[in-house]
């Protein structure tokens, strides 16, 4: 692969090669008219207009949550930490997992109680539940009270369907399936003042059979580099510390830009941007994460020494019934030439207990592959079926007790292996950024491999990279003090 300076890009992008929609300039300069439009028509009623945001599921969804607060706060709103007496409520909700999904339903339900004590409460609901048909079915009939339903590929236009409510009182819902498209200029409401997310694509192509994040979210769109690293300067300028650039499968990055770019290229290009910051990215496929994007992590300072590779499972029979695109075999290389050049990263992932099909020793090969790799931390999933995926309907012959009996058996090793791994650091003095306050009153730390240390120290350190010394560890998280 030949790979362009940002200089050459800039000289030789041609814009017929590019595959994904960019929203003209002039659109976006149209929704921020329109929020000056919701503004004036909120100045004229009486007291200042209050908003709360209620963002479920990932990282992506944060980030479209911290555009759709800067739609809002354009539009005059202030922000609540509470449904109750808001003005306006937006939920954005995530169709990944049914857990979440149930929880939103819950919420949503909620509301006709806090907007029969505040009858002038806009209820909107956005985000990938959205976007399924059965549940935009189930909101208009069953949540009569929720004003506006819209999904993800229609965040850029939350203004000129909020603006449509409010001026002809008629509930909106704009939740057909749309192209997606790359939006620029959206202003953004950050939630952390050390930690910042940058979206560097949008959707996804892979269509594991158990995912909906293709229905919902559409195909991959990458945004272009130039605007990335833009955002990413005033990041650092702004005085940011810990940056995630984000994307379902961001080793995809720049293949429907139509030239010789990926996310190598970018992360190098980013940690070029001079600042005191560590750059973080999520989430890599196993099957797309190259030896020139290792190199770069081994290379580049700037880079977190640490990895969220999801292998799902340790079988090479259940992954190709996911779809996965990769065998156990070839993820155990992936791991391997990662700690070749890396050899103290940081390793995390997602695995699926109980997918359709999966036998006992199939079970025993996801247990194997965890006991060879001793992953830093595992989040586990017991399968949930996706309304509309293929997986939804294929046999799934294991009792769910035996399910979850194999689950909490995952769980309890690779909880002992997370304490192992913890309990080396003990005696350690590790640098980190403080980023908070506890509830204990502790500070709360990050390692650059991304380990939560409870800290005792000034709470005027928060924003700041220390030393910690490591005294004590769980399953979870280091305790120590500041060197
Ligand atoms: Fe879903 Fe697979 Fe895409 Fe991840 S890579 S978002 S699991 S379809």
């Amino acid at each position: 692969m030949v790979y362009y300076t940002l200089y050459d890009y800039v000289k030789t992008e041609d814009t017929a090669l590019r595959q994904t929609p960019t929203i003209p300039p002039a659109d976006i300069e149209r929704q921020l008219t329109l929020c000056d439009q919701v503004r004036a028509l909120l100045d004229r009623a009486p007291g200042g207009k209050t908003a709360f945001v209620d963002t479920y599921g990932c990282q992506q969804n944060e980030a479209d949550s911290e555009r759709l607060r800067g739609y809002l706060a354009r539009m005059g709103y202030r922000f609540q930490d509470e449904p109750e007496g808001a003005d306006l409520v937006l939920v954005n909700t995530c169709a990944v997992r049914e857990h979440a999904e149930q929880r939103v339903y819950g919420n949503v339900g909620a509301l006709s109680h806090t907007k029969r004590r505040h009858r002038g409460q806009v209820i909107c609901v956005c985000g990938c539940m959205a976007r399924q048909d059965h549940v935009a079915a189930r909101l208009r009939q069953s949540f009569p009270y929720v004003d506006l339903v819209f999904g993800p590929q229609l965040l850029w236009r939350f203004p000129e369907l909020l603006l449509r409510r409010l001026t002809t009182g008629k509930r909106v819902f704009e939740t057909d399936d749309v192209p997606g498209a790359v939006a620029e200029g959206i202003p953004v409401v950050r939630q952390d003042r050390t930690k910042a997310w940058v979206s560097v694509m949008y959707g996804c192509n892979n269509f594991c059979t158990y995912c909906v994040v293709p229905y919902v979210r559409g195909r991959e769109r990458s945004r272009r580099p130039e605007d990335i690293l833009a955002e990413i300067r005033d990041l650092a300028r702004a005085g940011y510390k810990d940056i995630t650039l984000l994307g379902q499968n961001v080793n995809s990055y720049g293949r429907d830009l139509g030239l010789d770019l990926d996310f190598a290229w970018l992360l190098e290009q980013a940690a070029a941007i001079e600042g005191d910051f560590l750059l973080r990215f999520m989430t890599s496929h196993p099957k797309d994460a190259s030896d020139r994007l290792f190199d770069v992590m081994a290379a580049c300072g700037k880079v977190a020494p640490c990895l969220h590779l999801p292998f799902q499972s340790g079988s090479t029979r259940v992954l190709k019934a996911m779809n996965r695109g990769y065998t156990r075999e070839s993820y155990l290389e992936r791991v391997a030439a990662l700690r070749a050049r890396i050899p103290d990263v940081v390793l995390t992932s997602d695995v699926i207990v109980g997918f359709p099909g999966e036998t006992q020793d199939e079970f025993e090969e996801t247990l194997s592959l965890i006991e060879q790799v001793r992953y830093d931390a595992l989040f586990t999933f017991l399968f949930s079926p996706r309304r509309g995926t293929p997986a939804e309907t294929l046999p799934d012959p294991m009792p769910p007790e035996q399910k979850k009996a194999n689950f909490q058996r995952l769980l309890a090793r690779q909880n002992e292996i997370s304490g192992e791994k913890h309990r080396a650091y003990i005696g350690k003095v590790l640098p980190c950024l403080v980023d908070g306050v506890g509830a204990d009153g502790r500070l709360t730390a990050r390692t650059a491999g991304n380990r939560l240390i409870h800290l005792t120290g000034e709470a005027g350190l928060v924003g700041t990279w220390q030393r910690a010394r490591i005294e004590d560890a769980s399953t979870w998280a280091l305790f120590g003090r500041v060197e």
